[in-house]
């Protein structure tokens, strides 16, 4: 097997070299092996081998000379398959055959003469395929990076200058600017040639104001010119006659192979993807990316190192450009903030996905947070979106497929803010305010300044589906796609445009907002070191990682509280039973935990013996928990008003409560006190033991293809019965780990009124294998899904 010379054994298990990833064990390498990954690239390292067998490198050549003679000069040694030309300098071009022969017959010929040239032929150089770990690189750049910044920032007086001198470090010099405005031009200049009277408009951080050295130079191409002219021409040549549309282009123009009115937006991509291969030098990587919300076509120039996207039909795009641009110049303290958001989130591995995907925060999300943030500073830092289109006069009146994107085209019609905060106060606002956000049940709306309920939204989903089933013929007006970070875009409303976030990526935000709100607090933050250590923005930006997480922390898996799930009468139910109704809703949650458990992963759960469980039921034993634990961060009977009062930003903080002392002391109570038990000393809490034989979080979605026969493509999660089926698979067709995988379960309800979250604390018992931690990171994802699935399908119902 040609996986086998990929294989190595180490003292901790395999490495697969092909891959560069490190197997604990011999199902984790089974299920690597068989995994997309590794696959896809054996595939391409298995193409790219037969390209090299098949192909000859052909030098002395001229730039005059075209694909075609290349072609059909070779042609006589046998069939041509390609012809690579060297775009740049025209001088190489790689030919490939379909046939080895043809190589032999090549390289044998002692002359080759082809128009006068004298061509030399040679076998192509055999490369070792390697896969370049693109994230390790990126890492060491950053921490080289911060290693520099580090003395330069701490010999600087104040935070705020600190965080000005973020931006010069940064920003995107002239220069740069110049270059990327070329590169534009270039490409408008090859573009219009197949696309009459189109334009090429930049969007995003390399004109937004927010653009940094290294940040992507994003297009959109406006066909809409074309399609004009297209129909235009498309009329002449009907009343003329064929052959000649009005400026004279004859027929066989490329744009005769395109119809812009009829063609589908795939086809127009991969005419622009075909033409700046072809045809725009220095550009190279191109590739059509259809999966993404927008496909979009991604280059990479040369010489400027830069990566490029082309879109097309994205004018939203660029007029919310226009709104970041408006914004930083209404507000000079936006700028400075962006620019240390976005280095301490990329830092933290918050944001930043750099294919495009993923489900960490685009720089665009962090941005619509920053502003969101300084709309609700008391008094106001930036003005809500509704508020901008009044000020803005008729001639600024802005519609965008059906959504009002008006805002005055000028900084100066918007007056100043009153607020006078300094740069070290907001960013440390900015912080608490998320840190202390409730996301479960709100959603942020740019647009209106403030956080609307979930349950709004929910409804208005609702009603849709049932639209949608009665009147199936009427197109459905989509509410935007809910998930654990709610932020509406300004201006596409049912956008969210934080719902590729994850469970996970959305804890890892909020918690790192708790860590820094606490850094915030301390006099490091806010006063420069007499002794020359490190202060101020220094350790804000210490790297994910690099402070290490309690145990405790790393180990635990939150539920929040999901009025998603609830009916309308429960939801007011909700309102109105406060304390009783979120330990009731607790209770649900540990059922549907030890069903999942029990049931879904046949997990065995033991007894622990110093728990007040039942072994019957979680139910009860959640409710015994209440009466003996109760006090553990579940009793909230301040109103929310009061706990905001400790709040920087007063009771205007929407969502907001008192922190939770660090985020990482579950211990503590909303209101800073220590539960009676903890007080007491090591408190005799109730917990599961679980213990699982079988690798049952290996290869789950390939089993679930294979059971649904890609009839009926279900996520993860999303089916109690299909989840059964998968472990029972598992179960009964794979070996047995050399040792079961024990571990202890502890659940526990947080949070006060407003983020009732439960929280399953896990702590390996007995692992022998090392497979703990791949079983936790699975249940990371699945349980919350799979708690939803069952609140849902059995347990919600039963509430109304
Ligand atoms: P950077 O490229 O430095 O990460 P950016 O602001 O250019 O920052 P991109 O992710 O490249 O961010 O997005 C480019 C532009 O596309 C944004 O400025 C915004 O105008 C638009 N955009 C990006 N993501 C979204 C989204 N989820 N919803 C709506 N518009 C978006
Ligand atoms: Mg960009």
């Amino acid at each position: 097997m040609d996986s086998n010379r990929d294989i190595k054994t180490t003292p901790r298990g395999f490495h697969c070299v092909l891959c560069n990833v490190n197997l604990p064990n011999l199902p984790s390498l089974d299920q690597h092996i068989k995994g997309r990954k590794h696959q896809t690239l054996s595939t391409v390292r298995d193409t790219r081998k037969s390209q090299e067998e098949h192909s000859v490198f052909v030098s002395g050549i001229k730039p005059d000379v075209s694909q075609t003679d290349i072609t059909e000069y070779f042609q006589q040694f046998g069939p041509v398959t390609e012809v690579i030309m060297d775009k740049d300098k025209g001088v190489y071009a790689i030919v490939q055959f379909s046939e080895t022969q043809s190589i032999q017959a090549a390289l044998a010929c002692v002359e080759h003469q082809m128009k006068g040239l004298k061509l030399r032929v040679k076998p192509r150089e055999r490369k070792e395929f390697k896969l370049i770990p693109k994230k390790k690189n990126d890492s060491q750049n950053l921490q080289q990076v911060l290693d520099r910044l580090k003395p330069e920032l701490c010999q600087l007086a104040s935070v705020d200058a600190q965080i000005k001198y973020i931006v010069e470090r940064f920003q995107l010099g002239e220069n740069e600017k110049k270059a990327r405005g070329l590169v534009v031009q270039l490409l408008e200049e090859v573009f219009i040639e197949f696309f009459p009277e189109s334009q090429i408009l930049p969007f995003g951080s390399s004109v937004n104001n927010f653009g940094i050295h290294s940040c992507d130079l994003d297009l959109f191409l406006d066909l809409e010119n074309t399609k004009v002219f297209q129909a235009r021409a498309k009329s002449t040549t009907e009343q003329a006659g064929e052959g000649m549309s009005d400026d004279g282009r004859s027929e066989d123009s490329i744009l005769s192979d395109i119809d812009l009115s009829t063609a589908s937006p795939a086809e127009v991509l991969d005419l622009v993807a075909m033409i700046l291969k072809r045809c725009v030098p220095s550009v190279h990587k191109v590739h059509v990316v259809s999966s993404a919300r927008l496909p979009v076509v991604k280059f990479h120039h040369k010489e400027l190192n830069l990566q490029g996207d082309i879109t097309i039909n994205n004018r939203l795009a660029v007029r919310n450009t226009r709104f970041l641009q408006l914004c930083s110049g209404m507000e000079d303290r936006l700028r400075p903030l962006v620019y240390t958001i976005r280095y301490w989130a990329k830092q933290k591995q918050l944001a930043g996905n750099p294919s495009g995907a993923g489900p960490l925060l685009n720089n665009y999300a962090l941005t619509l947070l920053i502003i969101f943030f300084l709309q609700n500073c008391e008094p106001q830092v930036l003005p809500t979106v509704d508020q901008l289109k009044d000020m803005a006069c008729e001639e600024e009146h802005c519609v965008i497929d059906g959504w009002n994107c008006t805002f005055p085209s000028q900084p100066i019609a918007v007056p100043a803010s009153k607020n006078t905060q300094d740069l070290c106060s907001l960013l440390a606002g900015f912080f608490s305010f998320y840190a202390n956000f409730d996301f479960a049940t709100n959603v942020i709306s740019v647009r209106e300044g403030r956080a609307l309920p979930i349950t709004g939204f929910l409804k208005q989903n609702k009603e849709e589906e049932v639209t949608s089933e009665e009147q199936p013929t009427k197109t459905p007006h989509h509410g935007p796609k809910l998930g654990p970070l709610n932020l509406l875009d300004p201006f596409e409303l049912s956008h969210n445009v934080a719902g590729n976030l994850n469970e996970r990526s959305h804890r890892s935000f909020q918690r790192e907002c708790q860590e820094a709100e606490k850094y915030c607090r301390s006099l490091q933050y806010q006063r420069k070191s007499s002794k020359g250590k490190s202060w101020g923005l220094v350790r804000l930006f210490t790297p994910h990682g690099e402070i290490p997480h309690t145990k405790v922390e790393q180990l635990s898996i939150s539920i929040p509280f999901n009025s998603a799930l609830l009916s309308g009468v429960v939801c007011n139910q909700s309102q109105v039973m406060g304390d009783s109704f979120r330990m009731q809703w607790f209770n649900k949650v540990c059922s549907a935990v030890e069903k999942i458990l029990r049931s879904v992963l046949r997990c065995h759960l033991a007894l622990s013996s110093d728990t007040a469980f039942s072994e019957d039921s979680a139910v009860d034993a959640a409710e015994k928990m209440d009466t003996t634990s109760g006090s553990l961060n579940t009793s909230t009977n301040e109103s929310t008003e009061s706990q905001n009062e400790g709040s920087p930003l007063g009771t205007s903080v929407v969502g907001a409560k008192r922190p939770l002392s660090s985020g990482s002391d579950d211990s503590v109570s909303p209101q800073g006190k220590k539960p009676r038990l903890a007080r007491r000393g090591k408190p005799t809490v109730p917990h599961w033991i679980c213990v699982q034989k079988h690798a049952v979080w290996a290869g789950r979605r390939k089993v679930r293809r294979e059971l649904v026969k890609d009839s009926d493509s279900r996520p993860e999660g999303s089916c109690i019965d299909l989840e059964s089926q998968v472990t029972a698979h598992i179960t009964e067709k794979e070996p047995e780990l050399t040792e079961p995988v024990e571990f202890k379960v502890q659940p526990q309800m947080l949070g006060g009124t407003e983020s009732t979250r439960a929280v399953l604390k896990l702590e390996p018992t007995c692992d022998k294998v090392g497979s703990f931690h791949d079983f936790f990171h699975f249940l990371e994802a699945f349980l919350p899904k799979m708690v939803e699935t069952i609140m849902e399908k059995e347990i919600g119902l039963k509430w109304d």
